[in-house]
């Protein structure tokens, strides 16, 4: 089963992809993952991506690519793999696309965790921290005992980060859904898109999950 699983931050794409890989035994394919295993191995396109990384700029989708080639070129995607992270533009979907056909493979389905913006703000802009003590706390899953006052040091002064604040979630959030858009209707095109709705308790999600890929 080979499966792309996407979703907006906040979605609960992370929690999703644990459960597939430990119920299928399918290795999880992320970005992130595979740049770091291959500038640890210092494959030639790992040291590529170190050098302009080191810069501080992008890493260009040709050596983005190559690095997704060689990994599910690997012997432990016989079986499947969750590609996670990637594609990221129209351009990498249509590179992996090319990929998938060199190596005889293809993409079963294309899982998109949906969860309304409004709900997914009020998930990431939740967070706030202690300002005596530093504690976290996030106003839905994790409030303090006694509303306005810090279970650990017992002060009642507040902060919100910068990064954790609504409209910086919110313009964070619009980029993604941009960046997303067009993927999702390249796949939907070629019939390969399966959307759920993530505002639900995690095993249902799950449940729904299973249903496609079964
Ligand atoms: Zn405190």
């Amino acid at each position: 089963m080979n499966l792309i699983l996407m979703g907006l931050p906040g979605a609960g794409k992370g929690t999703q992809a644990e459960k597939i890989i430990d119920a299928y035994g399918i290795p999880h394919i992320s970005t992130g993952d595979m740049f770091r295993a291959a500038m640890a191995n210092e494959t030639e396109l790992g040291l590529k991506a170190k050098s302009y990384m080191d810069q501080g700029a992008l890493v260009p989708d040709e050596v983005t690519n190559g690095i997704v080639k060689e990994r599910l070129a690997e012997p432990d995607t016989a079986k499947g793999f969750l590609l996670d992270g990637f594609p990221r533009t129209l351009n990498q979907a249509k590179a992996l696309d090319e990929i998938l056909s060199e190596l005889n493979k293809g993409i079963d389905a294309v899982v998109n965790i949906h969860v309304a913006e409004e709900i997914l703000v009020e998930r990431l802009a939740g967070r706030f921290m202690c300002r005596n003590c530093g504690a976290t706390y996030h106003k839905i899953f994790n409030p303090p005992t006694e509303e306005g006052t810090c279970d650990r040091c017992g002060g009642h002064e507040f902060y919100q980060r910068e990064d954790d604040k609504p409209e910086t979630v919110k313009n964070r959030l619009a980029v993604n859904i941009e960046s997303s858009a067009p993927i999702l209707e390249y796949y939907e095109a070629q019939g390969l898109l399966k959307t759920i709705d993530g505002d639900r308790d995690i095993d249902e999600v799950f449940q729904e999950v299973k249903t496609i890929i079964e």
